[in-house]
């Protein structure tokens, strides 16, 4: 489970960032679930090892332009790049109605099926390995956060030994299977827990962007193997990231402090931290280590993999 950032830009893409955009790869399924899809999300897909016929989900956060404007520019080339079976679109309400609206007047067919849920807070994805859960954030327009859960696998079941010990098959394999104790006809007590392998604790992604410091985000991330957090601007300019409700890289390392998690890495910068500026990208980091030290900063097509962690 890998992510890799497409754009790490707030507002405007500069020479060196894209806007929003995150890819996160699943490669035992070969699908990839994109987070946000800034304008030359489908360009970043091209510059990098990644492939957009394998994308089946889009997770969108909030409506502002540099979060959505790639969008159909994307789906349309995606007919084109190898016909995906079908792409699941999540996000507020007015996203559909948007993509309706491009679709009608660009004339744009998509050779492949479209579906976009309307997000309420909670569970909006489940299947047997995947969970994810959307939760409010504190943003302009209302804004998302995502909580992509991987499943705890429990360990290989040892059938090889089950059966040396003349456990008969049925439904006591199951139940030892879930790691129960049971007692068989003969009277002897077998521990499943004995015959099963270590478990695999599932990973958790959480994605927080665009908001000011709320206590949604701390829910959200909650013991998450990696939060990544919007960071606009410097501590500094604290008072430009209320008026516009966006975080400033102390209120990030703050969610991820609060919550516990175990890598923090910011993204979403603000252009005027170029170099030759009083404040520049490096000082953002600086403040966030001093609250949370296990802080990275996000740059174009930078790849992170989710490790496991071996106890929950
Ligand atoms: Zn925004």
């Amino acid at each position: 489970m890998q992510i890799t950032f497409l754009g790490t830009s707030s507002g405007v893409p500069t020479r060196s960032r894209n806007v929003s955009s995150i890819a996160l790869r699943l490669p035992q399924r070969a699908e990839i679930w994109l987070f946000d899809c800034g304008e030359g999300t489908q360009h970043q897909f091209l510059r990098s090892d990644l492939k957009i016929s394998q994308i089946s989900r889009i997770f969108v956060t909030h409506l502002h332009g540099d979060h959505i404007f790639g969008l159909m520019g994307l789906l349309a080339s995606c007919g084109l790049a190898g016909n995906p079976k079908r792409i699941d679109i999540y996000g507020p309400s007015g996203l559909s109605e948007y993509l309706q609206g491009c679709v009608r007047y660009s004339q744009t067919h998509f050779s492949y099926p479209v579906k976009v849920h309307t997000i309420q807070p909670g569970i909006i994805f489940e299947d047997e390995e995947y969970q994810v859960v959307c939760g409010p954030l504190k943003h302009r327009v209302p804004a998302f956060g995502y909580r992509m859960i991987e499943k705890d696998k429990p360990g290989r079941f040892d059938v090889e030994t089950a059966q040396k010990l003349g456990i008969p098959p049925g439904p006591i394999y199951a139940q030892l299977k879930q790691g129960q104790t049971v007692t068989l006809a003969d009277g002897r007590i077998i521990r499943g827990a004995e015959l099963c392998g270590e478990a695999q604790v599932g990973r958790k992604f959480v994605y927080c962007t665009d908001t000011v410091f709320c206590d949604g985000a701390v829910e959200l991330a909650q013991n998450a193997d990696v939060l990544v957090h919007e960071a606009t601007f410097a501590h500094q300019d604290s008072e430009m990231a209320f008026q516009r409700l966006h975080s400033t890289s102390t209120m990030a390392a703050q969610v991820a402090l609060t919550a516990e998690v175990k890598q923090l890495i910011m993204t979403h910068f603000s252009p005027r931290y170029a170099p030759g500026n009083s404040i520049v990208l490096e000082d953002l980091l600086t403040e966030a280590r001093a609250i949370f030290p296990q802080t990275d900063m996000a740059y174009d097509f930078f790849t992170y993999t989710i490790p496991r962690r071996s106890s929950p």
